[in-house]
């Protein structure tokens, strides 16, 4: 039984979707829980409560994770509030979809920022506290998609393949100081994420998932809690995939 008492847990984009999922599978396992959210707070103070309606102590923090100065803010808070953070989850993340050929760039740099930049910073802003504690669990949302590409989805792709690039290059960098560094890949997870999908488009992604199911937020939120764990010790610089059998 996984047990993550005493642990503390940032979790960026924790107000919505898979985030929310992942805070509340973590305040479960007994882990102090701090999340990020970029504008809704309404969401952010509801899995607050969400949290401590399990038990666990948790807090949300305004962080634009694709600007240094709050990402710093929001590390400072959560070791000011709990000590010291354990574990991070790089959850935050958009999408801004067309082809290539119509993909304005203004949607190409808003997507990196978001989602690779907000992960190289906030891995960052943690790296050396988890050092110095030897001790560190870091799970960054990856995707489907960051492997295997997708139409309509360059900008996406390219973040999420990154993500895994820089996974895999932190996880060598920290492997011999306690501190793991994995990825998950998400197939397609009902959220707000994938609730403008057309219909069509649904109908397609579904028959080409084995499992004959769309994935929920806590299919996830539990495999990002195993890697946060003291059983997956042994286990670093790998990408899961969440996916009913997607991306085999
Ligand atoms: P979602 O429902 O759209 O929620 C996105 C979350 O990220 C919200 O909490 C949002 O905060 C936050 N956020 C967005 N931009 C941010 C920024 N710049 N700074 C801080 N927080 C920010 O998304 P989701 O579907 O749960 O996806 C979560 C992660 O899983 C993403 O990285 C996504 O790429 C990945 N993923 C999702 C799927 C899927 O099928 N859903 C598949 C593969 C991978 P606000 O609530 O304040 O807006």
């Amino acid at each position: 039984m996984m047990d993550l008492a005493g642990k503390t847990a940032v979790v960026t984009g924790g107000s919505r979707g898979i985030g929310r999922a992942v805070c509340l599978e973590l305040a479960r396992h007994g882990a102090n829980v701090v999340l990020c959210y970029a504008g809704n707070e309404a969401a952010a103070n509801e899995t607050v409560a969400a949290c401590e309606a399990l038990g666990a102590k948790a807090l949300a923090v305004q962080c634009d994770v694709s600007d240094a100065a709050q990402v710093q803010a929001l590390m400072d808070a959560a070791a000011k509030a709990f000590g010291a953070i354990h574990i991070l989850v790089n959850n935050a993340g958009i999408t801004r979809d067309g082809l290539l050929m119509t993909m304005k760039e203004a949607d190409f740099d808003a997507v990196l920022a978001a989602n690779l930049k907000g992960t190289f910073l906030c891995m960052k802003a943690v790296s050396r506290p988890m050092m110095k504690q030897r001790y560190g669990r870091i799970v960054n949302l990856s995707s489907v998609v960051g492997l295997r590409g997708n139409a309509g989805q360059v900008n996406y792709a390219a973040s999420k393949a990154g993500v895994i690039g820089m996974t895999k290059s932190l996880a060598k960098e920290l492997a011999s100081r306690g501190v793991t560094v994995n990825a998950v890949a998400p197939g397609f997870i009902e959220t707000d994420m994938t609730a403008a999908m057309p219909e069509a488009a649904k109908t397609a992604t579904l028959s080409a998932i084995p499992m004959s199911r769309l994935g929920a937020p806590e299919d996830v939120a539990r495999a990002v809690a195993f890697l946060a764990s003291d059983e997956a010790a042994y286990i670093t610089g790998q990408v899961l995939a969440v996916d009913g059998g997607m991306s085999m």
